[in-house]
């Protein structure tokens, strides 16, 4: 199984989780929501090939943390993934908008001269502009927009500029999301878990509760599991060696 978006070094034991998706032999994206969490994140897996750490700045922190920006260029060359990073254009953070504009357009500044990265996508309430500063940066790499909510007319934008999505448990569960995901072409989608952020029943999910978005997919595919499995391991491997 494949969870292209957890956020490994916030479950309270992350060494317990590490061992558990090794033991799973899952393929994890372990996103970090800090520059100054890069080298504590990384360390926590950096034993495990099959999971890779990616260098972020949550736009939910960006006007806390723009004093880390030079830190994220230090450590940009170390890895080909970077998130969690984007906008938040929901009422609390909405306010900070101008901060999070300097700190994303950094970042994929960063990105183009770093040779282009793999970037996991924060987009809510703010798909429209994150579309528009990516088409501004065109060699930044490959955009993967995480639990994307946005409407129906910014997800075709997305599409158009080649982005992915990695899709959780949570987003199958309303019809609205279901009704995005069908629009999506299959070969440009991922399962996340978002975890320990993104709670089914009150419940924070663990990287391998993405196997409910395993199936949920499979419905809305109309085949079994397994042939949805083989779908997105190979969509994985498409997106993986594009950076290889
Ligand atoms: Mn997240």
């Amino acid at each position: 199984m494949i969870d292209f978006h957890a956020h490994i070094d916030l479950y309270p034991e992350p060494n317990k989780v590490v061992k558990e998706i090794e033991r799973r032999k899952m393929y994890v994206l372990s996103v970090t929501t800090t520059p100054s969490a890069w080298t504590g994140t990384y360390s926590i897996s950096k034993r495990y090939p099959r999971i890779k750490t990616a260098l972020g700045l949550h736009p939910q922190l960006a006007h806390e943390r723009i004093p880390e920006l030079p830190l994220f260029d230090t450590f940009i060359n170390e890895t080909d993934y970077v998130g969690e990073v984007g906008l938040d254009g929901s009422p609390e953070f909405s306010k900070h908008k101008k901060s999070q504009l300097a700190v994303l357009k950094h970042i994929l500044k960063s990105c183009s001269n770093s040779g282009g990265k793999i970037i996991s996508l924060h987009s809510r309430r703010a798909a429209s502009d994150v579309i528009d500063i990516l088409e501004e940066h065109p060699d930044a790499g490959i955009p993967v927009f995480h639990w994307f909510t946005g409407g129906k007319g910014e997800l075709k934008r997305a599409i158009q500029k080649n982005a992915w999505f990695s899709i959780g448990p949570a987003m199958l569960k309303s019809k609205r999301s279901i009704e995005m995901v069908q629009c999506i072409p299959e070969d440009r989608i991922l399962t996340e878990s978002d975890g320990p952020f993104a709670k089914v029943s009150g419940k924070p999910l663990m990287p391998w509760d993405v196997e409910s978005a395993v199936i949920g997919l499979s419905r809305i595919w109309n085949m079994t599991p397994s042939n949805t499995q083989e779908i997105l391991y190979s969509n994985f491997r498409t997106l993986i060696e594009s950076k290889s």
